[in-house]
């Protein structure tokens, strides 16, 4: 039977609840632990794939084509598993789900309320999951902050779990913020016992809390939260602010989290090697030579739209013993620009990720130009190569009509173009073509090269309604635009590269959710093997933009 630990946040939002769940398993995994998680969103969406990336961030998506929250980013990239989509839950789920139970009559005769409906409908998504993945540890992050309205009803279910799982097979931890007053130079305990105070006016009392701050926290602070918030000292656990977010697990490992959780709960645990992950972070904190690369996008003011690009950027990086120095470029801006040289003289690699939309589309046909032409490595993700796919056309037709359908409606090209089975979708939550999908390599391309295999099928995540028209295939490819990956039926393109450049490809999958620090994709990695070596004349730091 699954133990579960719920994981619950105080005092502000970001606090930095997600990377200590996704540490905490990591901790737990190499104890030979199976964890499996889940991250309750108290949102009304169903999913996020509807929302604005400013509203949420990165989109992420998971093989079975979930469109989740980005935390499952980190989960997947530090406990090194896949999630699939019961390890995303909205209140907009449950609520359909409840609402569509009443309309068949499930309940009939009775009156539907949050407690217990609601709540027993949370609660057996956390048994399906546990049943599902018979993991030891099932993790559970509440989104969202104690005290707010919306997320009631999961802190209702949680608290009834310890009933329901038996007392000693649950563990709440609180994740708090020490905020630190410069006037007089402390960190101050008040909002803690404030916030654990409003977790036990609605019956949980937390086993844990792990103190976030951005200074050291002395001793005398955690006897001081021990005994206002009736937790041991051993279980008040500093995580002091770390230079990167993968040296959590080693600082909670540290502080005794790992033999807390494993002497709470009763589990059986083998060792704790931890030193593959430690060799990694002591890595990644050398510094190294710099290779500079220019991310240009449609969301680049919130760098959480791109949470995984930037984080398989970072892992392909390391492997090459490099600093990724990375320039975020607002495709808009360079849409007004005759001179786009200014922004990307510094740029070893460019890459232009995933998006919807007209704006900055231009700029991003540019910036795959400006590649082209300089032979600087491009990495295309999704939109990424539909935008190297228009560029390259519209170099060998000439016209400036050639476009994707969903940028101009009627171009005289329309070298990109709504796949037929998305025609007639009118709705637009979960509408994509979504998730893994098989991919046949071509042998002797970059794409083939980079993964190693021969004519083998990949697997990558989708997320997207276009594709490259196949009425355009021939003449592009006399023209050097190489198909390197096609779907087993040879229907979709799904890579293709530019001939003469030392490496320019692009895919219409998302490859940077399959990174991992310790293995990054191989795209990533060779894009940015390409790219740690170019000179750039003249170059110097890129100019910071402004809107
Ligand atoms: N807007 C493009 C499409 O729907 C690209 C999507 C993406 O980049 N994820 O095909």
């Amino acid at each position: 039977m699954s133990k579960y630990v719920f994981v619950t946040g105080g005092v502000v939002s970001s606090v930095g609840k997600g990377i200590a769940v996704a540490s905490i398993g990591t901790i737990l995994k190499s104890r030979g632990i199976s964890v499996s998680v889940q991250k309750l969103d108290p949102y009304l969406n169903v999913d996020p794939g509807t929302m604005s990336p400013y509203q949420h961030g990165e989109v992420f998506v998971t093989q079975d084509g979930a469109e989740t929250d980005l935390d499952l980013g980190n989960y997947e990239r530090f406990i090194d598993i896949s999630l699939t989509q019961d390890s995303n839950i909205t209140s907009g789920q449950i609520y359909s789900s409840v609402i569509a139970k009443e309309r068949r009559g499930d309940f009939l005769g009775g009156t539907i309320q949050v407690v217990p409906h609601v709540t027993n409908e949370i609660k057996n998504r956390f048994k399906r999951l546990a049943e599902k993945s018979k993991a030891d540890v099932i993790l559970i992050e509440v989104g969202g902050t104690v005290g707010d309205i919306e997320g009631l009803p999961f802190l209702e279910a949680i608290r009834q779990m310890r009933k329901d799982a038996g007392r000693d097979n649950v563990l709440y931890i609180h994740v708090t913020l020490l905020p630190y007053l410069g006037s007089t130079q402390e960190l101050k305990t008040k909002p803690t016992q404030h916030s654990v105070n409003e977790l036990r006016r609605i019956g949980i009392q937390p086993d844990v809390i792990i103190c976030r701050s951005d200074y050291p926290i002395a001793d005398n602070l955690r006897d001081k939260i021990s005994l206002f918030c009736d937790v041991d000292k051993e279980a008040v656990i500093p995580l002091v602010t770390v230079s990167t977010v993968y040296e959590v697990p080693l600082v909670l490992e540290e502080q005794g989290m790992g033999n807390l959780i494993v002497d709470r709960l009763s589990l059986t645990a083998k060792g704790g090697d931890l030193s593959e992950w430690r060799n990694m972070v002591t890595r990644l904190k050398e510094p190294h030579k710099p290779v500079n690369i220019c991310l240009v996008g449609k969301y680049v003011e919130l760098e959480d739209s791109y949470y995984s690009v930037r984080e398989a950027l970072k892992h392909a990086a390391l492997f090459h013993d490099r600093d990724l120095k990375l320039t975020w470029v607002p495709a808009e801006q360079l849409e007004k620009m005759d001179d786009i040289d200014s922004c990307l003289r510094n740029a070893q690699g460019i890459v232009v990720p995933g998006g919807f939309g007209n704006r900055g589309i231009e700029g991003m046909i540019k910036t795959a130009r400006y590649a082209r032409e300089h032979k600087i490595p491009y990495l295309g993700l999704c939109l990424g190569m539909q935008v190297m796919v228009i560029e390259f056309a519209r170099d060998v037709f000439k016209s400036v009509s050639v476009n994707s359908t969903e940028f101009d409606p009627d171009p005289t090209y329309p070298v990109i173009d709504l796949m037929p089975d998305q025609k007639n979708i009118a709705s637009k939550g979960h509408t994509m073509r979504l998730g893994n999908y098989p991919c046949k390599l071509i042998p002797g391309t970059m794409a083939a090269k980079a993964y190693q295999q021969e004519i083998v099928m990949i697997q990558e995540r989708h997320r997207h309604r276009f594709e490259y028209n196949n009425d355009f295939r021939q003449a592009l490819q006399e023209k050097g635009l190489v198909l390197s990956g096609l779907s087993p039926d040879e229907r979709l393109v799904e890579i293709c590269e530019v001939k003469d450049n030392p490496w320019m490809v692009g895919c219409q999958f998302h490859p940077e959710f399959g990174s991992r620090p310790n293995r990054p994709h191989p795209l990533f990695r060779d894009f940015i093997g390409a790219a740690k070596d170019i000179l750039r004349e003249g170059a110097q730091p890129a100019l910071p933009l402004t809107n």
